[in-house]
């Protein structure tokens, strides 16, 4: 019986720890284990099992969780594969394998208890006391807890955790910090007295909102303010939302009150909380009237709504034109040779890509095998999710990003008991555990959200040509507008080139004309945003009752306050970027980091009043057009407007129902839809990234003109493109008119090679972080040092530089560029410069290697 073993465990460090093995705790290579973890216990993926004594003492395994293994072989082989290509600890890639934080992590929650309810009405009256030992901030901070506390009405703690969760999801909360899946300690909770239907609030919600350290919520459980809970066990509870239901109207109510039961009486007597929570009235209203019995709250199952639009088009019979069969047919030969192949679809916009693979996808199925459909971000409407159902029935699991972290781990057994064969979801699907693999399909290849921008840095595109390959599987990679690396693969015979050139049913593609906005200037002697052109064109459409999608990739409504006495901008607390104004909200948003600040009436520098707003968002594009259609019916379709994938859906259906006559919106409105009464596409903005400093600039932007383009003339009457930019004999611009992909390409691939970038160079950034400035730039300087002092055999280093953005989230930023025509020596020279950096004891969480980094910001 082997006597150790090798656990990786997800923290931030480059290695796995060995711990030994007991008689009764037999664990399995592949399986989750618990180990003790400096003062913590932790989950870790067993990679090896040996009998090799380490030099140090061993301590012993707590618990095997798993009998056999989560994740099969192949799947170890390709989290070493992640690990070793990215430079990320592997225990972290293995955390991002596996979706099953639920079932280990632990989750605490605090309720305020009968002496916390006094002290904040104590401090009500009096104020904070002076005679106290703390000081004024900390009596502050424990102000604000009691308050948040007392304010809360008894919340669902899941519904709750999915909010808080989804936030990390898309921003920076684990950026290579993450939290641990740490596991119960005592599964004995402390049961203080807490007031009658006082809320349990989950630490993580408790903390963001009311900004207050671990230590701090202690101290106030030690003074018996509050009750500390071990909640982890309620994780098994399904998901659910609050719904309020009204009981009665009687009594005397306050203006607030009166608001809140009219709101509830005008949508039958029952609407869910967070309704009521969107007015505008106090968060303790609604406690108040749940305590006055007035009106109650219920648990309701919430569901990622099937969607309740009118039943679209069957998709079951799959009509497929000539080109479409043969590049069928040659998917269904590749999965039939069980041999790995790589095949990139290049169809144009409306080539019907998407019949092909889901035709593919179910000759999959019928052979019982398995395959996965990886989609980008914006996707998966439930629009789709029904299509998916209707077409493969319970065999098909759904991994979409509103999902909650148990849905998720359910979702992810189904597919590892075989239940579900056919996998479809955004980036992390690539590492669905379904057997006997066939075929993994990724639409719109070319699109950004494939790639993980925390650690593991990975870009799912790569990881499943990998995946195909170990599997010998079949991978499609399709897009109108493929990435240059994957054209270039194809082009080498990496992969087979097959082309969709035409749209379905002979529709042409539409007619572009090119507004030149300097011209247009010089000719009206004023600034812009809708050219008279594009006025005339949307006129027109609306007058012969066609549909328009106007697109301007930014959003708020003025990026810009200048101020024009001093010239300065105003720019975000946590990062050197302008604050955008966005005037329904009534704020001013930086759109990196979320700080918000009030709309300033004088420059905060100087205070001058002479403070500009400049330049043009998608809410101020979208006044601009009511101004001058005002009997137009007009929609806007960005992140502000966006909460949910419902939302996305909802104002892309009563586009094709015909109940609106213009949407606006920023690279959204771009996304594969397919509405048929779009006959006219402006695109007012889409060229602002030609001026930052980025080599994937151009790239970038002719994949959006050409994929916003795309929209038009999807029905029967032909579409047209009015596209204003002030870049206008740039080649993406040009080509992109043309819808000529080939000479975009052949364009740009010169540019790569003379400036050595991808794909005729490997590319790593570097970036070396600290929120205090003398850390970043001792930091970089030591490791500016090494890289000039070492020779790195074929490697170039630019830097170190400060980041284009120099500052982001509290964070100061330098950077170095690494390329390298060889992979391997980019790779050699990345490890020696991390072991380096930990011999200058320099915070591996504050180096970050982007191995491929698709931003160099
Ligand atoms: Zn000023
Ligand atoms: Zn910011």
């Amino acid at each position: 019986m082997p006597e150790f073993c090798d656990v990786a465990v997800p923290v931030p460090l480059d290695m796995v720890f060995t711990y030994r093995v007991s008689a009764d705790t037999v664990p399995v290579v592949g399986g989750r284990v618990l180990v003790p973890f400096r003062q913590q216990r932790m989950t870790g993926i067993v990679v090896e099992l040996h009998e090799r004594k380490p030099s140090v003492a061993t301590k012993n395994i707590l618990a095997v969780l798993d009998s056999t293994p989560v994740l099969d072989a192949q799947l170890l082989q390709l989290g070493r594969w992640i690990a070793d290509y990215y430079l990320a600890p592997l225990g972290e890639v293995f955390r991002t394998m596996l979706p099953l934080n639920a079932e280990f992590k632990r989750a605490i929650a605090y309720r305020l208890t009968e002496l916390g309810q006094m002290a904040l009405h104590l401090a009500g009256m009096f104020g904070s006391s002076a005679r106290s030992k703390r000081s004024p901030e900390e009596q502050a901070a424990e102000f604000r807890v009691l308050d948040y506390l007392a304010a809360c009405i008894p919340e669902d703690i899941n519904a709750s955790e999915s909010r808080v969760e989804h936030k990390a999801a898309g921003g920076s909360a684990t950026n290579g910090k993450g939290t641990a899946s740490a596991v119960p300690l005592e599964s004995a909770t402390s049961r203080a007295s807490a007031p009658e239907g006082a809320a349990l609030v989950r630490e993580e919600t408790l903390r963001s909102a009311t900004r207050v350290s671990r230590a701090a919520l202690a101290g106030m459980v030690r003074k018996k303010w509050l009750t500390r809970e071990d909640i982890s066990a309620a994780r098994d509870a399904t998901r659910t939302i609050k719904i309020a239901q009204l009981k009665s109207a009687d009594g005397k109510l306050n203006e607030n009150q009166r608001k809140l039961l009219d709101t509830l009486t005008t949508s039958g007597g029952k609407v869910p909380v967070t309704t009521l929570q969107s007015l505008d009235v106090p968060r303790t209203t609604l406690a108040t009237l749940v305590r006055r019995g007035l009106v109650e709250i219920l648990d309701e199952p919430a569901e990622f709504s099937v969607s309740s639009s009118k039943p679209r088009p069957s998709l079951f019979d799959f009509d497929l034109n000539v080109a479409q069969q043969s590049a069928l047919s040659r998917v269904r030969e590749g999965v039939a040779a069980r041999q790995y192949s790589g095949m990139l679809l290049h169809g144009v916009t409306g080539s019907g890509k998407t019949a092909v693979y889901l035709a593919a996808m179910r000759s999959v199925l019928e052979a019982g095998r398995s395959a996965i459909l990886l989609v980008p971000e914006i996707g998966l409407t439930p629009a789709v999710a029904a299509d998916l159902h209707q077409i493969f029935g319970d065999e098909v699991a759904i991994l979409h990003s509103a999902l909650s972290d148990r849905e998720r781990a359910e979702q992810w057994h189904r597919i590892k008991r075989g239940e579900a064969r056919m996998v479809v979801g955004t980036r992390s699907a690539v590492f669905a555990p379904v057997a006997d693999l066939a075929l993994i399909i990724v639409d719109e290849e070319h699109d950004s959200s494939y790639k993980q921008e925390e650690t593991p840095r990975y870009h799912a595109r790569d990881i499943a040509v990998v995946r195909a390959r170990m599997a010998n599987a079949v991978v499609v990679l399709g897009s109108a507008t493929p990435s240059l690396e994957s054209y270039f693969n194809a082009k080498k015979n990496k992969y087979a080139l097959v082309e969709l050139p035409d749209r379905v049913e002979q529709r042409p593609l539409p007619e572009v004309e090119i507004i030149d906005m300097r011209q247009e200037f010089q000719e009206t002697g004023h600034e812009q945003v809708i050219s008279r052109k594009l006025a005339a064109e949307i006129k027109d459409r609306l007058d012969r009752k066609e549909q328009v999608m106007v697109l301007l990739n930014r959003r708020g409504y003025s990026p810009v306050v200048l101020c024009r006495t001093c010239g300065k901008k105003l720019e975000c607390q946590n990062c050197a970027i302008a604050l955008t104004h966005h005037k329904r909200e009534h704020k001013m948003v930086c759109h990196y980091c979320g700080f918000t600040a009030p709309v300033p009436k004088a420059c905060v520098h100087c205070g001058s009043e002479y403070v500009y707003f400049l330049g043009t968002g998608s809410e101020k594009l979208e006044e601009l057009l009511h101004g001058m259609f005002p009997q137009a019916r007009i929609a806007r379709l960005d992140r502000d407007t966006v909460r949910s994938h419902e939302d996305f859906e909802r104002a892309l259906n009563a586009l094709n129902d015909g109940q609106l006559d213009i949407l606006v919106g920023t690279q959204m409105i771009a996304k594969g839809h397919d509405i048929h009464g779009v006959t006219l596409v402006g695109v007012v903005g889409a060229d602002v990234a030609l001026g930052l400093p980025d080599f994937r600039a151009a790239e970038r932007t002719f994949q959006l003109l050409t994929q916003v383009a795309g929209r038009a003339g999807r029905g029967q009457t032909p579409g047209k493109v009015v596209l204003q930019t002030y870049f206008q004999d740039h080649y993406a611009v040009q080509y992109a008119a043309r819808h000529d992909f080939i000479g975009f390409y052949e364009k740009e691939l010169q540019f790569r090679s003379w400036m050595h970038y991808p794909p005729y160079s490997a590319l790593a950034n570097v970036l070396v972080r600290s929120d205090k400035l003398d850390d970043a730039l001792q930091w970089s300087g030591i490791l500016g040092k090494w890289f000039d002092s070492t020779r790195h055999e074929g490697v170039r280093v630019l830097g170190p530089a400060a980041a284009p953005i120099m500052r982001l989230k509290r964070d100061y930023r330098y950077h170095f560029v690494l390329k390298s025509p060889s992979r391997e020596n980019l790779n050699t020279t990345l490890r020696a410069m991390l072991a380096y950096a930990a011999q200058k004891k320099i915070p591996r969480t504050q180096v970050i290697v982007d191995v491929d980094a698709l931003w160099l910001m």
